[in-house]
């Protein structure tokens, strides 16, 4: 068996230990007879696994013990939804920085539930750098701050944590969206009224989305909210109101118990800031390929890419995924080409990339 370099957005590469793991495990885990799948999500097993998977997330970020950890589903797209219907508290309106796709469509969702005034846009700079600060308009009155410290189709990632405090002269809670970063390096949860993160790039398969809020946001959501929508709900019944995605749970809990094993989130931070420094330095070295986002913006896991000549394009994505570089394509709505570098894309494969990426210039530049 030959496993590809697996550039995929999401859902992505997952490591070959974990996935090895849940292959012995998979028919029989742990000698009780049954897989995983077909365990009662309240039998002391599965409580197990799942307690386990929070306990090692924790450890992994420094999660405060004033925060819940909450294992939700409907991915990152049904939290544009549930951070208005939970954080807005009786508060007109929220903050929004737009830095690319992502932003607008949380946006978009915020505004169906409340106001939203957009702090700042890169939109009109086509979403290329983060905005800079003395251009915000924070309103003084917003529930809270949101934003999207990696924009995972334009490439674009905050180099800094918006500071609330100073912004906005008192505590407004600071929400990020960090499906597509979160665990690539270490992070202070303490700054975050809530994260949130949906899994399938740098902490399982889909089906699940993390949320880590603060305990004193809880319970103030309108009345007439689903029961399913209300984040007090799920703490309280420890992410079990209803039957989890156990399956996706469990790995996710083998995703974080790799990650430790990998020296923790500084570990990782450093072999993926030399990834990505090894794959920019690869684009900027020549006139063939490009990149349009601003230096201190650029995405140490997702990196989008272009070819001077458009028209190479297909050619060097068919040939990629002939030597094993799969999934390079850009996301539909931009085109081009994206190799996303998540904590389970190794370095040995963006070694493969770069390699071939010069090879292909020698042949068609
Ligand atoms: N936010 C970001 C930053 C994302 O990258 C994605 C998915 N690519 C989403 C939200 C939507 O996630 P989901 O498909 O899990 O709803």
């Amino acid at each position: 068996m030959t496993r590809a370099f697996n550039f995929c957005a999401g859902p992505a590469a997952l490591p070959e230990a974990v996935l090895q793991q849940a292959q012995a495990d998979l028919v029989d885990w742990q000698g009780r007879g049954c897989s995983v799948m077909e365990m009662s999500h309240r039998g002391k097993d599965f409580v197990r696994i799942a307690e386990e998977a929070e306990q090692d997330l924790r450890d992994l970020l420094g999660v405060p013990d004033n925060y819940k950890v909450l294992f939700l589903q409907g991915g990152a797209t049904l939290q544009f939804a549930q951070v208005p219907l939970n954080l807005l508290r009786g508060n007109a309106s929220a903050d929004y920085v737009c830095t690319g796709v992502w932003s607008e469509k949380a946006i978009a969702e915020a505004r169906k539930l409340g106001g939203v005034n957009v702090v700042a846009s890169d939109e009109a700079n086509n979403f290329r750098a983060v905005p800079s600060l003395s251009a915000w308009t924070p309103d003084r009155d917003a529930a809270y701050l949101h934003y999207t410290p990696n924009e995972t189709i334009h490439g674009v990632e905050f180099d800094f944590i918006p500071d609330t405090a100073a912004l906005y002269g008192r505590d407004v809670p600071l929400v990020a969206d960090y499906s597509s970063s979160i665990l690539s390096e270490p992070l202070d949860v303490s700054k975050f009224g809530l994260i949130y993160a949906g899994a399938q790039k740098n902490i399982g398969p889909a089906g699940i989305v993390v949320v880590i809020v603060r305990e004193d946001l809880l319970g103030q959501v309108p009345a007439g909210t689903p029961t399913m929508l209300d984040y007090a709900v799920a703490a309280k019944n420890g992410s079990m109101y209803n039957t989890p995605p156990t399956f996706s749970w469990y790995l996710a809990g083998l995703v974080f118990k790799w990650l430790k094993q990998q020296g923790g989130l500084a570990a990782m931070a450093e072999v993926n800031a030399r990834k990505a420094a090894r794959l920019y330095a690869a684009i900027d070295g020549s006139d063939f390929y490009g990149n349009p986002v601003a230096l201190p913006n650029r995405s140490r896991m997702n990196v989008p890419f272009t070819l001077a000549d458009a028209g190479l394009e297909k050619t060097f994505l068919a040939e990629a995924d002939a030597r094993g570089l799969i999934n390079l394509a850009g996301h539909r709505s931009v085109g081009g080409m994206r190799a996303s570098l998540y904590n389970a894309v190794p370095e040995a494969a963006v070694e493969a990339l770069t390699a071939f990426m010069a090879d292909f210039e020698q042949r068609h530049g």
